[in-house]
């Protein structure tokens, strides 16, 4: 399979670009950070791999014996695939197999390019990146983007990392094809979330040459000023971030008139900044903890103690064994239970789960959560729940 994992590292990245963009220091402040890895990534790039592959044979551009080799032997050697990997996998390519058929329905001829290297070095230094499907046809063109992971949805919407991408694409297939439109989908098959944004490509070009060059170009020197906020959160620097930390102080202070209780509204006041401040305090910890459980650093009024911890079997069929010897009963030696409803997907594959399963799964309502106005989930009218409670 080809190498999803060694993808050149660039210093203004596109996946980092909502950062350098607003916070243009930010990409050379970074640079002195290693590169870490986590097990997320990873089995990002194994779904890539998988995807790409997969796409490959659905377009006909690989046999299917070539595919089922390659399956065979991602099962065997690769920890991160599993059946639901490629049930969600096959979702994802469904899904770019419907827009290949939307446009041709415009279009007579649509080209397809999987894991294209696109480059948008006419704007940004150095700036490159890969997309996982680009589709060129008359008048419009639409790069495609697999985000495997679940922990946080990403919209399309304004997404500055596929504008990037379409502008390499637009930039290296603009003298071919008449372009006027440009689409950026990203697709989150964990999360079963499909967001689309379109802008004309003129609107396009102009953003690149009115912001992202002048930014770029600020954010390479190392220029510009240190801007917090929601865009910190991936930023290696995060944790020691003296823009951030002064901004979250300043969030944390607030001009609180009498009377002694706050009101409603002061309190609307602080919801909104009171996110922010956990996951900064929270990055702060994990930081200090990393440095003086690794690197020795002691923090004035902190030192490194042992946590609790529980008492654990050193060997569980030596337990087992003793205990039957003694009489026990098999109730009394396990706890069995049936596997948990993400851990038996995996076990079993999405499809079987659904087909044989699916009667016997309900989602109960979800415990109220206070949330901003602009998710996207119906309001609950508390009052009605809480008469419904009473009754
Ligand atoms: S943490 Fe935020 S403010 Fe600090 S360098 Fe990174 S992006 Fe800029």
């Amino acid at each position: 399979m080809s190498g999803h994992a060694t993808r050149d590292h660039a210093i203004l990245s596109a996946s980092g670009s909502s950062r350098w963009l607003t916070c243009t220091p930010s990409a050379q402040l970074e640079e002195q950070y290693e590169n870490t890895t986590s097990v997320f990534a990873e089995e990002g790039t194994t779904a890539h791999e998988l995807a790409e592959d997969f796409l490959r044979k659905e377009l006909g551009l690989i046999a299917k014996g070539t595919f089922t080799r390659r399956l065979n032997k991602m099962k065997k050697e690769n920890e991160h695939y599993s059946q639901s990997m490629l049930d969600y996998v096959e979702n994802y390519a469904t899904i770019v197999l419907e827009h290949i058929s939307e446009l041709k329905q415009y279009s007579s001829d649509v080209l397809t390019l999987l894991e294209e290297r696109l480059d948008f070095s006419r704007w940004v230094p150095q700036g490159f990146g890969t997309g996982d499907v680009v589709l060129v046809a008359d008048q419009t063109l639409e790069v495609i983007d697999l985000k495997y992971g679940k922990g946080v949805p990403v919209s399309a919407e304004g997404n500055t990392q596929m504008r990037l991408y379409a502008l390499g694409a637009l930039n290296q297939f603009e003298m071919l094809y008449d372009i006027e439109n440009v689409r950026m989908t990203i697709v989150q098959p964990r999360l079963d979330s499909v967001s689309t944004d379109e802008i004309a490509a003129s609107d396009l070009l102009d953003w690149a040459d009115e912001v992202v060059q002048p930014k770029a170009h600020e954010a390479i020197e190392g220029e510009g000023n240190f801007v917090a906020g929601e865009h910190c959160r991936f930023c290696k620097a995060r944790s020691q971030c003296r823009a951030r930390a002064e901004k979250n102080l300043e969030l944390a202070q607030h001009d609180f008139q009498e009377p002694p209780l706050l009101s409603y509204e002061e309190i609307g006041e602080i919801l909104p900044k009171a996110d922010e401040l956990q996951k900064w305090a929270k990055d702060v910890q994990n930081y200090a903890l990393d440095q003086a459980e690794k690197h020795g650093a002691k923090f004035p009024g902190y030192k490194l103690v042992e946590g609790r911890s529980n008492r654990k079997y050193t060997d569980e069929a030596a337990v087992i064994k003793r205990l039957k010897d003694e009489g026990y009963s098999e109730e009394d030696i396990y706890d069995m239970k049936v596997n948990g409803i993400t851990k038996m997907e995996k076990a079993i594959g999405k499809k079987p789960f659904k087909e044989y399963l699916s009667e016997y799964v309900i989602k109960p309502a979800g415990k109220p959560t206070l949330v901003k106005e602009s998710d996207k989930r119906p309001e609950i009218n508390s009052t009605d729940s809480a008469v419904e409670d009473f009754s």
